[in-house]
């Protein structure tokens, strides 16, 4: 039986390249998304890899949610978290709300789609977690107070989570991707993008396949040995 992994924000950027790399590892895929309905049907129509649509920060949506893709797929086996925002602001200039979004969102999300799938992967002595951290997790960066608690968040609740499921099979891991190509990087001012790419050792930003090869090597059989890591993919940018 194919193993069935659930990509938060799988229907574009990082995520589709994800989705894609399980997908041809063998795995009966599903895409999670918030947004265009319509964004979804084409990259369904497209990959033939089938979306659902609920939001991450919301914890019921997300036992809704896992239920309809085990009432699809099958039991889940792997879980990436993937879905992600930026609201970025200095402290001064930053709102309530755009504190709690993406608090709520980033590191939340972990938590719920954690709590909708660890037990079945537990009942069943396998399983693969994977969270996607970020470099401004571990660096922190200027004007993102909220996205960096988030994603820093996110790499305790990896070493914590890893310690609860390791005597079950279950792998927890986080990629911490470095500047990758994807709307999310589109939407920096360019002068401040050229600021950050000549910081980059590679001199580049990544590529969302770059970080998918990584998330495909966790999930997989062979990583059975791996747990509680961050595995850094920034073209060298952490030594800085
Ligand atoms: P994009 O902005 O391109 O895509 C974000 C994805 O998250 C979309 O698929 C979006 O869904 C989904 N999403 C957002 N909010 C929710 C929600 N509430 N519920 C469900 N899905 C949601 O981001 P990237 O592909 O660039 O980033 C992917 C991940 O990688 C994020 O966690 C990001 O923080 C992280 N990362 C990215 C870096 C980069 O340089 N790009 C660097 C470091 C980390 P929809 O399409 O429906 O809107």
């Amino acid at each position: 039986m194919a193993r069935v992994a659930i990509v938060t924000g799988g229907t574009r950027g990082i995520g589709e390249a994800i989705c894609l790399a399980l997908r041809d590892m063998g795995m009966a895929v599903a895409a999670n998304y918030v947004g265009s309905e319509e964004r979804a049907k084409a990259f369904s129509e497209r990959t033939g890899i089938k979306a659902f649509r609920w939001n991450v920060a919301d914890h019921q949506a997300c036992l809704d949610g896992v239920a309809a893709v085990e009432a699809a797929l099958g039991p889940v086996d792997v879980v990436v978290n993937n879905a992600g925002i930026t609201r970025d602001g200095t402290l001064m200039k930053m709102s309530y709300e755009a504190w709690r979004e993406v608090i709520d969102v980033n590191l939340g999300g972990c938590f719920n789609m954690a709590k909708a799938t660890f037990v079945g992967m537990k009942s069943r002595g396998w399983g693969r977690i994977v969270n996607i951290g970020s470099i401004n997790g571990q660096a922190g960066q200027y004007g993102q107070v909220n996205y960096a608690a988030a994603k820093s968040g996110i790499h305790g609740f990896t070493k914590a989570l890893a310690q609860e499921g390791a005597r079950f099979g279950i792998t927890v891991n986080a990629i911490a991707p470095g500047y990758i190509d994807t709307d999310m990087v589109a939407a920096v001012p360019a002068d401040v993008l050229e600021k950050i790419v000549a910081k980059i050792p590679t001199g580049r930003l990544g590529q969302a396949q770059e970080i998918a090869r990584g998330v495909a090597f966790l999930c997989g059989e062979d990583a059975g040995f791996v747990t509680g890591s961050t595995l850094s993919i920034n073209g060298g940018q952490h030594m800085y």
